[in-house]
Order: structure tokens, then sequence, then C-alpha cells
């Protein structure tokens, strides 16, 4: 089983009156790579830099492996920060920047003295972190003749060569173009588990907290909406914000007539939620993925194509339904105009709670 290394309990930070973290509380473990995802703004940098150390919570405290560290400044955390801009130094080779940190003499905490690593551990530290980003014969290379992706893995050798127990990652592959992004998730993956170290990862981007992650934080306005693995996130989210902040979800007014009864534009739904209040008001969420477009009379729900959007694997298509525009995702092709039926499985209904919650699209 898992261990859980850090611990944020109850942790609020305020900015004069603003609360920017709202009493959050969330438990990380041993080796876990997860995601702290959310809108710009959420409060996801300031989690992290939390859990660094760069900044203490107004209220709260952080934990360790157990030992409270609210008071324990960013050098002495074992815990590395690798940022969007990642700032290599110019002048130096490849080598010489992952080796940087190495060449710092620290203090023994035995005999106080400072202490230097020899030249032959600094050489074999960096060579075998040449080797986990996959950059092996580039130590020689001047920085500046490397490509993005090759520049943000020698932040990532340098952040790792000093043996963290936890890489903090905020936004790191936000410069890069979205072939490279790809590749790097992959990577970071792959580092992670080779390493064997706990990751923490920031990012606005749902499908890349998606696809690299075991457990992903949803937040918005300094709360946590949700915490899950990415099959949980995206199969039950708890509320329409989840919903629709993960998967371009269309969000409806419903009420819920019984178990496993939903009403939505006046018409009764089979689905498989139970647990509300009779006739008790409900978001209902209804993933473009989830309709099926069938011809006008044989559907439950009859609407007018308004917008067509070639995606390439599939067409985006919005819908007019009774005045509500939904986005649905097709493989067939409806021209704009066309008037169309759809229907929706009992599993494609998913009722929440109210949240109030107006929606993104
Ligand atoms: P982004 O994705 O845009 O980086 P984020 O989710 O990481 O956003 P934070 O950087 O944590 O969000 O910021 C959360 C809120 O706290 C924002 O409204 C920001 O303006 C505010 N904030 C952050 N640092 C400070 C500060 N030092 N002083 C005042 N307000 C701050």
């Amino acid at each position: 089983m898992s261990k859980e290394l850090i611990r944020l309990s109850n942790c609020t930070m305020a900015f004069d009156s603003d609360v920017v973290l709202d009493n959050i509380n969330l438990y990380i473990n041993d080796q876990e790579f997860l995601t702290l995802l959310g809108p710009s703004g959420c409060g996801k940098t300031t989690t992290l830099r939390i859990i660094g150390g760069f900044q203490t919570p107004t209220q709260g405290d952080v934990f360790f492996d157990g030992v409270r560290i609210n008071d324990v400044p960013p050098h002495k955390r074992a815990i590395n920060t690798v940022f969007q801009r990642y700032a290599l130094f110019p002048h130096l080779n490849v080598f010489e920047n992952i080796a940087f940190g190495l060449r710092i003499p620290k203090v023994d905490p035995e005999t106080k003295r400072k202490v230097k690593l020899p030249e032959q551990e600094i050489h074999d530290r960096v060579m075998e972190m040449l080797h986990v980003v996959n950059l092996n014969g580039f130590e020689k290379r001047s920085v500046s003749s490397l490509s993005g992706g090759q520049q943000q893995r020698v932040a990532i050798a340098r952040a790792l060569v000093n043996r963290p127990k936890v890489l903090l990652l905020d936004e790191p592959l936000g410069a890069l173009d979205l072939r490279l992004r790809k590749d790097m998730q992959n990577e970071l993956k792959r580092i992670q588990q080779a390493m064997g170290i706990t990751f923490i990862y920031v990012t606005h981007d749902q499908e890349e907290a998606l696809s690299m992650s075991d457990t992903v934080v949803v937040m918005d306005a300094g709360k946590i909406q949700q915490i899950g693995t990415p099959e949980d996130i995206y199969n039950e989210p708890k509320n329409a914000f989840v919903a629709d902040f993960i998967g371009e979800s269309n969000i409806i007014d419903g009420i819920m007539r019984a178990d496993g009864v939903v009403e939505i534009f006046n018409r009764r739904f089979q689905c498989l939620d139970k647990g509300f209040e009779k006739d008790e008001p409900v978001d209902v969420v209804i993933r473009p993925e989830d309709v099926d477009i069938v011809d006008e009379a044989a559907g439950q729900l009859k609407g007018t194509v308004t917008n067509v959007t070639f995606k390439g694997m599939h067409y985006d298509i919005i819908v007019d339904f009774y005045g509500f525009k939904w986005l649905i995702q097709t493989t067939d092709f409806c021209p704009e105009g066309s008037h169309i039926g759809i229907k929706i499985d009992p599993d494609g209904f998913h009722v929440m709670k109210k949240s109030h919650y107006s929606g993104m699209f």
C-alpha cells in the first residue's frame, strides 16, 4: 500500500482580505503522480508554492512524512521545482547546467562543516540523469543549441539530480507546441516511474491531467471540487463544474421525478441515478459523445443544427433544442440547418445536485 508523504490540513491562504485558497485538505502519497487541475486563478500555483515552502498558509498545517513543516524553508525540504520558464544557464553546457546544484558545498549534519561532492560522483550522477531524461551524448552541447523539449529535459534533470523525494512541476510544458507536449507527457510519466518519486503537477489542460496522473485534484475558486483517479473524475464527476471542466458537457436544468426518471424540457427520460428527493431540481450533465443522432421522427428530442466544425476524427455540431444549444460529437455529417433527432441511453445522463454553475460553453 502507498504511504502518505505530504498532507495539507485545513490550509487557507489569504492576501489581505482576498481568500485565494479556502480550507484545503489534501494528502499525497509517496511515488504518486498527482495533478492539480483547474482554470486560471483557481489557486493551483499557490497550493504548489505552499508545498514547496515558498509561501506559508495563513491558516492550517503542512506535513511531510508526518512532520509539520510550515516553518521549514524551501531549501531544507526534500522537494524541487520545475517551472514553465525553466531558466537554464545559457553560458554553461548541458553537463554543467545539470551539475550546478551538486557543485554547491553542503553542510554535513554531523560535523557541521561544508563539504563538496567528489568530481567523480558529480560526473556519475549527471550521466545517470542524462540517461533518465534520454539525452545520452548531449553533455557537451550548449543549451542554446537544444530544442524546447530538450531544454525542458535538461531542466528536469537539473531538478532531479540532487534526488528530491518530490518534484513540483508548474505548467512545465506550457511553452511547447502540441506535438512536443504529447511526447513530453509520455516522457514525464516514464521519468517519474523510473525515478520512483512523487510528482505534483499543475496544469489547466484536462487532457494532460487525465493522461498522466494517478490522481487528479480539480480546483475552482480556491476550493477543491473533486479528488479521484482520471477515470473517476471523467466518469463520475461530482458536480456540474467538474463535468464541464473535464469534458465540455451540456448542463441542463432538470427535475428528478423518481429513482431512475429524470425530466428535461418537460420530457421524462430513463437514467441510472437514484437517491434524490422526489421532484428535486437537479443539474443534468450530458456529454457530447453520449448523444446518438437519429432521424427526426425517431428522436427523443428534436433540434436544428446551427453550427458544424470538422475535428478530424469527428464533427462538433451545435444543435438548438428549444432555444438551448447543445454540443454533440458525431462521425455523421449533419449540414447546418438540418433537423435531427437524438437519443440518449440511460447511462448518458449524469444527474447531480444543483450547483448553480452555469457552464463554460
Ligand atoms: P494560473 O493557472 O493562471 O497560474 P493558478 O490557478 O495557479 O492560476 P494562483 O497563481 O494560485 O492561481 O493564484 C490564485 C489567486 O491568488 C489569483 O487570483 C492570484 O491573483 C492571487 N494571488 C497569487 N499570489 C498572490 C500574491 N502574492 N498577492 C496577491 N494575490 C495573489
